[in-house]
């Protein structure tokens, strides 16, 4: 059997590790270490410690062939880099950064983050419903830490503001390894897209100061769209945003079903044109966490516990408008979340991967009728389709991911080298990046959408896998599956 999936691994050596294997095997079930790291210790000798990343072999496969090099050549092209401590100095250097960049994410997703989502969908985050505040689960929190401790926010910002200026193709792939180590934890991680906003279309002002807080982990940030009366149909948004006498915008009124809304930086969309009742009367601000943003409840829910749901209060707080009045919805809110459904496409990924790992080790280990329940036909196509669903969405949110780098870096140029291109070279560029846009208006979606079903019905399958223990909580296939359904609830204002 071994040798059938491994040939490269010769009977003699086998029976040379059989004995010491068994109990190294035991002892990392004992620990709760992912199986498969068992497998890359003995067969393929690669790293003893677990990684999300290195063993994942879709991930390294598509790594490899994908074309990095026109990649991070055209992110690299005129990037602002300040006076950041490190800077590649050839783009060989910076695609073997993203590879190192992906193992530390791969290791902490492994040894840090995956051990601790059980506990955290046991207990959720705390509500001080007293001071309007909450309270993150202590191992969030450690999570939180680690991933900065480890120079991991502030994934695709430039080095001049203290991030790692990683293209969104790697930061796709870090994404998914963090949701399948803890699909809610992949919310705060995906969150850095509030940075990327900042980074897009606030003042430069704006983004001195907030940008270098997020890479450095020193705040975290929330997209404050729905409202009670404005879920799918976000032209319906009422929180007002009035300037004052001296001319500091002030927000009133009320948010729901906010991700991360405790966090300390939060763009919050709001009608700052009252006369004007649909899309075209909202605008963009950014304001910070603050007795007057008071956190009036947290939401129960049947998946994803490690992140906070809030409801919000605002009242009078103070606003910073980012970038033109009305363009919060129509323009702003529409990129932020064509970025939040790549988010969400790789958050299935993630989700989709762990119930497939758990599955295929199950029915490699349970044994019914005298032998492993993979040999039986139903159980092992119900694995082998797992399979299949993952890869195929894997190339098409990589896919888009790499068209997303390409049009946003065109556009980029454009606009920085205004003066240095020729009207021919910026008209090519143009019309290019306009390709890309097309391109991109229709993967993203489809990213989006065949992922979430695809995550649903794989960790659907992960139950069915496991029998009666994929409906009890002594194994992780129930939370995957109850994790799951969160990618397509979301669906219509995403789409
Ligand atoms: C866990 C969680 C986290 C969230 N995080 C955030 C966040 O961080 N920030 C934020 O702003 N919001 C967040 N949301 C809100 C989320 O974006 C909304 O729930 C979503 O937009 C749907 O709005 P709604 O719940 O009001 O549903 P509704 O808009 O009332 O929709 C109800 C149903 O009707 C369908 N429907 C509505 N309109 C149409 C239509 N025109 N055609 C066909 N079907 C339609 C919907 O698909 C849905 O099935 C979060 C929600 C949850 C549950």
């Amino acid at each position: 059997m071994i040798q059938e999936r491994y040939p490269e691994f010769s009977k003699n050596a086998a029976w040379a590790l059989a004995l010491p294997g068994l109990s190294f095997w035991l002892f990392f079930v004992k620990c709760g270490l992912p199986i498969d790291s068992v497998n890359y210790c003995f067969l393929r000798q690669t790293p003893i410690m677990p990684n999300f990343f290195l063993d994942n072999q879709d991930i390294l496969f598509h790594l490899e062939h994908l074309n990095l090099r026109e990649i991070a050549e055209i992110q690299e092209r005129d990037t602002p880099n300040g006076d950041a401590d490190y800077v590649p100095d050839s783009i060989d250097d910076m695609i073997d950064n993203y590879r190192r960049i992906l193992e530390i994410v791969g290791e902490v997703a492994a040894e840090i983050i995956a051990p601790s989502a059980e506990q955290v969908d046991a207990d959720g985050n705390t509500h001080n419903a007293a001071e309007g505040t909450v309270t993150l689960h202590p191992l969030v929190q450690r999570n939180l830490d680690r991933l900065t401790q480890a120079d991991m926010m502030g994934f695709t910002i430039p080095r001049k503001y203290g991030g790692l200026n990683c293209p969104i193709t790697i930061y796709t792939m870090a994404t998914e390894i963090v949701a399948r180590a803890d699909c809610s934890f992949m919310n705060m991680f995906g969150l850095q897209g509030i940075a990327d906003t900042i980074y897009a279309f606030a003042s430069e002002e704006i983004k001195d100061e907030y940008l270098p807080l997020f890479s450095s982990g020193k705040v975290t940030g929330a997209m404050v769209l729905t409202e009670p009366d404005a879920g799918s149909d976000l032209q319906a948004v009422r929180l007002r945003a009035d300037q004052d006498a001296d001319g500091t915008w002030r927000l009133n009124g009320v948010k729901r079903f906010i991700t991360n809304g405790c966090g300390e930086v939060l763009l919050v969309l709001a009608r700052s044109e009252p006369e004007i009742a649909d899309g075209r009367g909202l605008s963009l601000f950014l304001c910070e966490r603050s007795p007057a943003v008071k956190v009036r409840c947290l939401e129960k829910k049947l998946g994803i516990h490690g992140s906070p749901t809030c409801e919000l209060v605002f009242e009078n707080t103070p606003a910073k408008l980012v970038g033109e009045r009305q363009r919060g919805l129509i323009t702003y809110v529409i990129a932020l979340m064509n970025g939040a459904r790549l988010g969400i496409a790789s958050q299935s990924l993630g989700v989709a991967e762990a119930a497939y790992r758990l599955a295929r080790v199950y029915a490699n280990s349970r044994e019914q009728f005298g032998a492993p329940i993979e040999r039986l036909a139903p159980v092992a196509e119900m694995v082998t389709q797992m399979q299949i669903a993952i890869e195929a969405e894997r190339s098409l949110a990589y896919e888009t991911a790499r068209v997303c780098d390409l049009e946003n870096n065109l556009n980029r140029l454009v606009e920085r080298d205004n003066q240095n291109l020729s009207d021919a070279e910026r008209r090519e560029m143009k019309q290019t990046a306009r390709g890309y846009k097309r391109l991109n208006a229709m993967l993203t979606p489809m990213s989006k959408y065949y992922g979430s079903e695809m995550c649903i019905e794989v960790t659907n399958k992960a139950v069915q896998v496991l029998g009666g223990s994929g409906y009890i909580k002594d194994y992780a296939a129930e939370r995957y599956l109850r994790d799951a359904r969160i990618t397509s609830s979301l669906s219509l204002s995403l789409l």
